[in-house]
């Protein structure tokens, strides 16, 4: 069979642990037999972050930025115990922070479906795609606690040596607390295009949700900048397409998504991104079937799984202990981006091709092939729990079969 050819490379992000053993066993078995791989590779391995002043990072994303779509795996986010570990220059920010920051992009995370693995709420047959906000309000507040009773004011100082304008918070009369927070309308309407753009590639519809009878300026402005836009650029592409943008209270709308068959978008303010996708995730089934892919307002991409590295499985490979890693996500974070490229280019055979290995990770499953994880919640009766190379070499069988 020839391979197939690509055009334009991915961006290619290596990471850490578990992840990084699941990396070269899946790019060996599942993508180099089959296509012709064309990647632009970046170590974000903690240790070359390391050796480069987190150099690497920063190159990665630029790199992003000149070809449009990335893969990445798990990396390692160092706290305390990872100094000495690997014997840190410095306490590394987050890499997903730092390239998010720099694409300024929002973070869309959606469960992959499989049967046998049922979701908790019984009608849920689609996927709910969770995209947070991720900049502003309460993660970038500034807080103080009132010792006793005086008065708290919102000030607004004018740079340009405009009229102050003040606001009564509150007049305590005795001990409270207090918190300001602030978004911007950049971000917000860079947030809105994103959710917009996202429905259109995938056609989903669009829910966005926030307090605003409550917030009458605050949560008000996000409804009004997302109403906006929505007129003015994507009304008619989102009729084009068969695709509805709704808008309702948030109480409303954790109403409508238990009692939905899922297949939507739930746009979410920061805070409440937070706390419903791991709602959602967990309602779906398993973390380690989670996918995540971080789409700017211009139009670029990154894929990844949306768990961590598996630090506790990779010291158990460490030890040459067997292990039962899923690799699923770390899939469908190659497919996900092999199928963007090859919509970008032009190739059927690559949309094609990603289509059938998502395909066989599912049918494996299905099959009652599966790792660990999966086997402990499964509803699929003495199911076949294969370790993690087992479980690759089980798709592969699949894939070539499809691929026939
Ligand atoms: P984690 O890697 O997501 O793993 C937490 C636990 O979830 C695992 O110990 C395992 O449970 C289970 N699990 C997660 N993914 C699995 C998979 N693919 N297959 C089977 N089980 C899976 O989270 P963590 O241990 O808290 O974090 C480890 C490192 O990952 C940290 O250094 C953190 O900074 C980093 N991290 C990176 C990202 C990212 O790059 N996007 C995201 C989150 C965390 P059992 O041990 O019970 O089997
Ligand atoms: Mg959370």
């Amino acid at each position: 069979m020839a391979k197939i050819q690509m055009k334009t490379p991915l961006v290619e992000m290596d990471g850490d642990e578990m992840t990084r053993i699941l990396w070269k066993m899946i790019k060996d078995e599942l993508l180099l037999p089959f296509i012709d791989l064309k990647t632009e590779y970046y170590d974000l391995g903690l240790e070359y972050r390391n050796e480069t002043d987190d150099q690497v990072t920063i190159d990665s994303a630029e790199a992003v930025k000149k070809y449009g779509v990335a893969v990445k795996c798990a990396t390692i986010t160092p706290n305390a115990a990872r100094m000495p570990e690997y014997n840190l220059k410095k306490m590394y920010k987050s890499p997903n922070g730092t390239i998010r920051a720099m694409l300024d992009g929002t973070v869309f995370r959606a469960p992959i479906i499989v049967k046998g693995i049922e979701p908790y709420v019984k009608n849920w047959k689609k996927p709910i795609t969770i995209a947070r906000h991720a900049y502003g309000d309460v993660y970038k507040a500034t807080e103080m606690k009132i010792p006793a009773a005086g008065k708290c004011e919102l000030v607004y100082t004018p740079a340009d040596g405009g009229e102050t304008v003040r606001e009564t918070i509150h007049d305590f009369d005795g001990p409270g607390i207090i918190q300001g927070m602030h978004n911007v309308e950049e971000s917000i309407s860079n947030f809105a295009k994103s959710c917009f753009n996202y429905a259109l590639d995938t056609k989903q519809d669009l829910w966005f949700a926030t307090k605003d009878t409550i917030s009458k300026k605050y949560d008000h402005t996000f409804k009004d900048i997302f109403a906006e836009i929505y007129e003015k650029e994507y009304e008619e592409k989102f009729k084009e397409a068969g695709i509805e943008y709704f808008y309702t209270l948030i109480d409303d709308a954790v109403a409508r998504v238990i009692r939905s068959e899922g297949g939507y978008i739930w746009a979410c303010k920061n805070y409440d991104g937070d706390v419903m996708s791991d709602m959602v995730a967990t309602a779906f089934g398993s973390l380690s079937m989670m996918t995540s892919v971080l789409v700017s307002p211009h139009g670029y991409y990154e894929y990844e799984a949306a768990h961590g590295t598996v630090q506790r499985h990779y010291y158990k490979h460490l030890k040459g202990e067997e292990t039962s890693t899923n690799s699923i996500a770390t899939i469908f974070a190659w497919s996900g981006a092999l199928r963007k490229r090859g919509e970008l280019d032009g190739i059927d055979e690559l949309i094609h091709f990603a289509d059938q290995l998502e395909q066989a990770c599912i049918t494996t499953v299905e099959s009652g092939r599966m790792t660990k994880d999966l086997a402990l919640i499964t509803t699929i009766e003495n199911p076949t729990v294969l370790n993690t190379e087992g479980y690759i070499k089980a798709v592969r069988e699949t894939l070539e079969q499809r691929l026939k």
